[in-house]
């Protein structure tokens, strides 16, 4: 994924519709208002990218929602029901997909729901979960091919 194929996020973007293409943030954007650097240590020191399991997605909330003083709920459902976040119980629904007989959940589709319970909109989640997703880690963020707003890997 070449940065040429990202739009740059505008703050002053006030849509509830998905961006056209792929978002990211410029350095400067990336300033404490959004919490990307804590974010991004806290993927690094405690999410385990290759199991992505409920656990490890129930240990990255916890850890976010200590640091950024939330209490964001998590639900694990099957993936052919829909990624959402559901304000009236703080809740984020994510799905898991059974990949090598492990149920594997995304990483950019929880980020995308947390900024959502933080409150951003569609094109700050998309902004947020693919800027920190590329920095944590950058050679898969490379591999990565946009389709719409979303970027998918390939197989
Ligand atoms: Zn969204």
């Amino acid at each position: 994924m070449k940065e040429e194929n990202c739009l740059i996020y505008e703050d002053s973007v006030q849509t509830t519709l998905y961006p056209p293409k792929p978002v990211i943030m410029k350095q400067e954007d990336t300033k404490e208002r959004f919490n990307i650097k804590e974010t991004c240590n806290i993927v690094k020191k405690f999410f385990n990218i290759k199991r992505r399991s409920e656990e490890d997605f129930r240990i990255l909330i916890a850890e976010l929602n200590n640091v950024l003083n939330k209490d964001i709920k998590l639900k694990s459902v099957d993936a052919t029901e829909s990624d959402m976040f559901i304000p009236r119980t703080n809740t984020i629904i994510l799905g898991f997909k059974t990949i090598e007989e492990k149920k594997k959940g995304s990483l950019i589709t929880f980020l995308h729901e947390y900024q959502h319970a933080l409150g951003g909109n569609e094109w700050t989640a998309v902004a947020w979960s693919l800027t920190i997703f590329k920095d944590v880690y950058p050679r898969s963020f490379a591999k990565l091919v946009a389709k719409d707003h979303c970027l998918k890997i390939v197989v």
